[in-house]
């Protein structure tokens, strides 16, 4: 088996396991090539040859697997994510065992699910459109806030830093939203349009119920204008309901489209994967990209 493992050594505090991996994923005759994330080492750099092998592993931060994945799309070689980044939620969202050994006999059995991404396009500062694949939420108000305040303190406490981030914001800024989804137009105020292709954070919560990754549509929320006080009992309908069948989410307005057009007045910034994007015109469009990925999953996985 020729397996290729690109690993980003400056992703986090469990970033010396892919040695473990790669340890126990070893045997006679395999041929298993590492390249490290960094300066001269790009992911299109990484990936440039990745047919040539069995399977693929991407060992990194959602950052890190989200760039990576965006050069593997419609690649069709068998890919594990290995979880070695401080956030490593689109690995939560496959649902694998997260041990390396267990890791490592999923890659070698390579069982494989065929995964949507999302592509988000905007214009930048100098008018260029702009394109970037996304594998978790990408958007506009306040889950750019969110994953901005979380970052100073992300290497400390990890994923549980973006709900903890979202509860110190008292007074969000509204916006006006008009988004055109499959050709239907609505217009809405908003403190955050946020576009989903998997939606589970921490402790199994759904926050947008109904959102996957397999199913070809991506997930559209706007949330409505409310202070913090008022999101909590969409807060703790997550905790309470996490899948969100019986409860819901009372503040959000939800959507599924294979692409969108969003316009927000004024501009609330840009993010996708936890990126923050400066200087955007608050337009921006997204659609998915249908079955992209070949991604290794084991029993245990939401996608099995
Ligand atoms: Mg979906």
């Amino acid at each position: 088996m020729r397996c290729l493992i690109i690993h980003n050594p400056a992703s986090g505090p469990r970033s010396d396991e892919i040695y473990t991996f790669a340890h126990t994923l070893a045997q006679g005759g395999d041929e298993i090539v590492m390249r490290f994330i960094g300066d001269g080492m790009e992911p299109e750099d990484a990936t440039v040859d990745a047919t040539d092998f069995d399977r693929v592993v991407v060992s990194g931060g959602d950052g890190t697997v989200s760039s990576t994945l965006d050069c593997l799309r419609d690649c069709g070689v068998p890919t594990l994510i290995f979880p070695s980044g401080t956030a490593n939620l689109f690995f939560s969202n496959i649902g694998n065992a997260p041990e390396a050994a267990a890791l490592a006999k999923a890659c070698r059995e390579g069982r494989t699910a065929k995964v949507d991404m999302g592509e988000l396009y905007w214009k930048d500062e100098n008018g260029e459109i702009r394109r970037h694949g996304f594998i978790i939420i990408a958007g506009s108000g306040f889950d750019a806030t969110i994953m901005q305040k979380a970052a100073p303190s992300k290497g400390d406490i990890g994923e549980i830093a973006y709900v903890l981030s979202a509860l110190s914001t008292p007074e969000p800024q509204v916006a006006h939203f008009t988004i055109e989804h499959d050709g239907v137009v609505d217009e809405l105020d908003g403190i955050s349009c946020m576009v989903a292709n998997t939606a589970v954070i921490q402790n199994d919560i759904n926050l947008f119920p109904g959102c996957r990754m397999d199913d070809a549509l991506l997930d559209i929320a706007v949330v409505e204008p409310a202070r913090l006080v008022d999101l909590l009992p969409t807060a703790l309908a997550g905790v309470i309901d996490p899948a969100g069948k019986g409860l819901g989410r009372p503040n959000f307005k939800m959507f599924q489209a294979r692409e969108a057009k969003i316009s927000c007045t004024p501009s609330l910034g840009m993010q996708f994967d936890g990126e923050v994007i400066p200087n955007n015109a608050g337009v921006f469009g997204a659609r998915v990209l249908p079955k992209c990925l070949d991604i290794i999953i084991d029993e245990f996985s939401n996608l099995a």
